[in-house]
């Protein structure tokens, strides 16, 4: 199997260069974009702040009232996050991004993965050459900055890209691999949280050099199969893990045989209650809300109907889709004046639901 060329691009201190680039006067101010708990005050915490704002100690994450502090002396711009807008930005910035790479993956709002052995041809010279006209079309188009890291794998280029921030292209070689990540601390390694690093600290491991030279049975008896080869390897160098385009679901769906077949409303209004119900907590709990609904009989001759609606803005409760679904109903067996075996529900048309997001979605680096 040939090399890989894995590259990862990371929109530098993303929603505030966002806010930057929508008003350039913040451009040598402290920035710091919040996300409010909605308790009132300064209640919430830190999402994103610019360089200017960093070099004062404030960090994503930090309670708002914290880094009033840090600034108080200075004067510095607190903003409330605008998600609709950061969005945006990134959805144009990851259309960019797709075009370059034979294999794309998004990870995040400010983030990506792509794989580049084909176009590159495996050169990393070319890869360079690449990353560089990326970064010259999402300044172009966007007034964007944003940090590069080429390597023959994911965990490589991620390492790469954090390397040299903001504004930077890291390149590591197959053969440079091992030697860029064996100084670093071990959770500069993706995956090693404040946990794993205190049980490697206890095992006598502080660098990624360390951790290469454990033995492999010995990590899998203490992390586990999936977690102790994949430290043993990745401090190696090594990381097999494919780019994968994400494929978001496009619907959800949900069909149910009648207990006997039925052409009155009352009865079948029932069934539909109970696949509502269903149907919503599945779309809810993954994260989603919809514009468009859509029921689907099954005729006692086995004919299929359907009809459905689409909503300009997305439906968010099990009593929205309940009634529209019972309505579609209602029409359809009006006008068909069939007799229904088997009745769904359909959603489609499926919108990311912001409500479901945690704290942590929302800190970008
Ligand atoms: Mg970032």
């Amino acid at each position: 199997m040939p090399e890989r060329v894995v590259m990862q691009v990371d929109l530098d201190y993303f929603y505030a260069q966002c806010e930057e680039v929508r008003n350039p006067s913040l451009r040598n101010k402290p920035v710091v974009v919040c996300i409010y708990s909605g308790r009132g005050g300064d209640s919430g915490a830190v999402s994103t702040s610019n360089y200017a704002a960093r070099r004062y100690g404030v960090r994503s994450g930090m309670p708002i009232a914290r880094a009033k502090q840090l600034l108080r002396n200075v004067e510095a711009v607190f903003l409330k996050a605008d998600l609709d807008y950061y969005d945006e930005v990134s959805r144009r910035v990851m259309n960019i991004l797709r075009k370059h790479a034979d294999i794309f993956e998004e990870v995040s709002v400010d983030e990506a993965y792509l794989d580049v052995t084909e176009k590159t041809k495996g050169d990393y010279e070319a890869a360079k050459e690449l990353a560089l006209k990326i970064k010259t079309e999402i300044m172009e188009a966007e007034n964007l900055t944003c940090s590069i890291g080429i390597g023959p794998n994911k965990v490589i280029a991620k390492m790469a890209s954090d390397y040299q921030k903001p504004n930077g292209v890291t390149l590591i070689r197959p053969d440079e691999a091992v030697g860029f990540i064996a100084e670093l601390s071990v959770d500069k390694l993706p995956g090693v949280g404040a946990k794993t690093k205190q049980i490697l600290e206890e095992m006598g491991v502080k660098t990624i050099r360390d951790l290469a030279k454990q033995d492999p049975q010995k990590l899998i008896s203490r992390f586990g199969l999936k977690l102790g080869n994949y430290l043993y390897n990745a401090a190696n160098g090594r990381n097999d893990e494919p780019v994968k385009e994400r494929l978001e679901p496009t619907q959800f769906s949900r069909i149910v045989t009648l207990k006997q077949d039925s052409q009155r409303i009352e009865e079948i209004e029932k069934y539909v209650d109970e696949i509502c119900r269903d149907l919503y907590s599945r779309v809810s709990s993954q994260g989603y809300v919809f514009k468009s609904v859509g029921v689907i009989t099954v005729s006692d001759s086995l004919s299929t109907c359907t009809r459905s609606a689409t909503y300009e803005h997305p439906l968010d409760s099990y009593e929205a889709l309940r009634s529209v679904s019972t309505a579609l109903l209602s029409r359809l067996l009006e006008e068909e004046k069939i007799k229904i075996r088997r009745v769904g529900v359909r959603v489609s048309d499926l919108v990311k639901k912001r409500g479901q997001r945690t704290l942590y979605d929302f800190l970008t680096s």
